[in-house]
C-alpha cells in the first residue's frame, strides 16, 4: 500500500468500501443490513466470527467524519451486531477495532478473541498480512457461521 492509493481511498476516489458493494468477493460474506451500516463474515476465520461492520449512507474515514445522529445509529447497529456474534460463537474476549489503514473508509473489525487463539493477549495483526494465520471455512462452514449471525440478530435487523 503506497501513499498515493491510500490518499485517494481517503477523498474518495476508488474508494473499494463504498456502496454498493459485492455481498460476496474474496474479503468477506454478507450477513446482514443495519440502519446506517452493512454487516459481513471476513473471509479469515482465524478468530472464529470476525467480521467488519461498514459504513453504508456515503464516504467517511474516520468517526469524527460522522453527525451525531449517524454515530448514534452507528453505535448502535455495532452494539447489536457485537451482541449477536458473542451470542453466536461464545467467545472469551472480542476486540473492536476502527483502523483504516489499508482502506481509509469507516469499518469496525469485530474479533472475538479465544485463550487458544493465536495471539491471545495481542493484537491479531502482525506487521504483513503473510504473517498472519489464515483460515478458511469450507462453504458449507461459512454458510451455517452467516445463518446462526443472521438468526442471533433477528428480528433486530437483516
Ligand atoms: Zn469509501
Amino acid at each position: 500500500m503506497n501513499d498515493t492509493a491510500w490518499d485517494a481511498f481517503a477523498r474518495g476516489i476508488g474508494c473499494p468500501l463504498d456502496a454498493p458493494r459485492q455481498r460476496s468477493n474474496e474479503h468477506w460474506e454478507f450477513v446482514a443490513q443495519m440502519s446506517v451500516s452493512s454487516l459481513y463474515l471476513s473471509a479469515n476465520q482465524t478468530y472464529r466470527g470476525h467480521c467488519q461492520l461498514i459504513f453504508d449512507p456515503r464516504h467517511v474515514t474516520r468517526l469524527d467524519d460522522l453527525s451525531a445522529d449517524e454515530w448514534r445509529a452507528l453505535s448502535l447497529d455495532l452494539h447489536l451486531a457485537q451482541s449477536a456474534i458473542m451470542r453466536t460463537v461464545k467467545a472469551e474476549h472480542v476486540n473492536v477495532e476502527s483502523l483504516g489503514n489499508i482502506v481509509p473508509h469507516l469499518h469496525w473489525h469485530i474479533i472475538p478473541r479465544y485463550r487458544h487463539d493465536p495471539r491471545w493477549g495481542l493484537p491479531i495483526w502482525m506487521n504483513s498480512f503473510e504473517q498472519m494465520a489464515d483460515t478458511r471455512l469450507s462453504t458449507k462452514e461459512r454458510d451455517e457461521l452467516v445463518e446462526s449471525l443472521r438468526r442471533a440478530l433477528a428480528p433486530a435487523a437483516i
